[in-house]
């Protein structure tokens, strides 16, 4: 059996050419004798491995020189912790409520001092970004906390909040490196790496470097702490190796399709076959306000869960894997991430246009 396409909301999709090529080193990289998998974070290879991977990050992102690039581990979740202890100096933090990642990281923030939620789409279950442009920010708040992207929900805000001031954090962690991104809007962008950049088990951050201090809450881990790991560049401990080895793979194949304003428009390109389609469709509905949609994630519903299931059902079976919505929701959601080619959303929406015909 040959490759399907795989329209998980992560891990997901990798492109086929950086799976071969790290076949390809599996037992022997680069003349070391050992695949990536068994050599040490001290050696020379690696060194060059992740000190090459972060050139490239930044690069593509065009990440300032007063900004530390962090290869991380514990995923997006621990994240939720790391940015209150490490940030909350005055224990007051202002969240925007988009959906359930913004909620999680929210209610993990209350453990550590006071979370306040400004802004919510909760009243429409999180189907459109809330108008974040005059907030009730607080005065004394340590910083302001988005999802930029809701994977579950499909929203992506196309306008960051006015944050009044304050430092900006933002999970992106279902975005990352799908379009140009500002860098030096924020205080500190962080994502899991398994949607749009490698294998699950590395998290990066991007922090501006004045936020990082050894002022942080008592009783922070020392591995929770920004600065041990900035001092150390990404090896006070052993990272993520394997897995920063494969970002770096996929960074290049991003710079050699052009870089993030390429893959803006291959996005754009995208996700517009299956949005066009939706709005158009008898039986199939997109559940997001349009302004706010997702280059990444695409939820739909047919309003009716039994047929729902036989879509996923008969879309699993035709080499559509992984459409079914995010348990909390139902319906469906395909997401398209850099690595879903063009083709797979052609064939999806054929798929659809034949089962709408044939159930209509
Ligand atoms: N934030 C977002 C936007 C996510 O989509 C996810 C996972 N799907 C997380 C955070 C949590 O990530 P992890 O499983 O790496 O902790």
């Amino acid at each position: 059996m040959g490759r399907i396409y795989n329209f998980s909301a992560g891990p997901a999709m990798l492109p086929e050419e950086v799976l071969k090529e790290a076949a390809d080193e599996m037992l022997d990289y680069r003349g070391t004798g050992m695949s990536v998998m068994e050599m040490s974070h001290r050696s020379k290879a690696y060194e060059a491995i992740i000190k090459e991977a972060e050139k490239d990050l930044r690069d593509l992102m065009n990440i300032p020189d007063n900004y530390k690039v962090l290869f991380l581990q514990g995923g997006a979740s621990t994240q939720f912790a790391m940015i209150p202890m490490n940030l909350m100096k005055n224990k007051v933090a202002d969240y925007i409520i988009t959906g359930q990642w913004a909620k999680k990281a929210y209610q993990e923030a209350k453990l550590y001092g006071t979370a306040n939620a400004v802004a919510s789409s909760a009243d429409k279950t999180f189907s459109y970004i809330p108008d974040v442009s005059d907030l009730p920010i607080s005065e004394n708040a340590d910083y302001v906390y988005i999802c930029e992207n809701n994977t579950i929900y499909g929203t992506k805000y196309k306008t960051l909040p006015d944050t009044k001031g304050k430092i900006l954090v933002s999970d992106i962690s279902s975005c990352f490196l799908s379009e140009p991104v500002d860098v030096t809007k924020y205080g500190v962008l962080y994502g899991g790496v398994q949607k749009n950049i490698g294998p699950a088990g590395v998290v990066i951050v991007i922090i501006r470097e004045d936020l990082i201090t050894e002022d942080v809450l008592p009783g922070t881990p020392t591995m929770l702490k920004y600065k041990i790991h900035a001092d150390n560049d990404s090896l006070y401990n052993t990272p993520p190796a394997y897995g920063i080895y494969i970002c770096g793979k996929v960074f290049k194949w991003i710079k050699n399709l052009g870089g993030l304003e390429a893959m803006k428009e291959k996005n754009e390109k995208k996700a517009a076959v299956l949005y066009d389609f939706l709005d158009q469709s008898k039986l199939f509905k997109g559940t997001v306000e349009k302004k706010d949609r997702s280059l990444m994630n695409v939820p739909f519903v047919t309003g009716n869960e039994e047929l729902d299931a036989k879509f996923v059902k008969e879309a699993k079976a035709a080499g559509f894997e992984n459409l079914k919505g995010h348990r909390t929701v139902g319906g469906m959601r395909a997401s398209i991430y850099n690595a879903m080619p063009m083709e797979g959303v052609q064939k999806l929406v054929e798929f659809m246009k034949k089962f709408e015909a044939d159930n209509t």
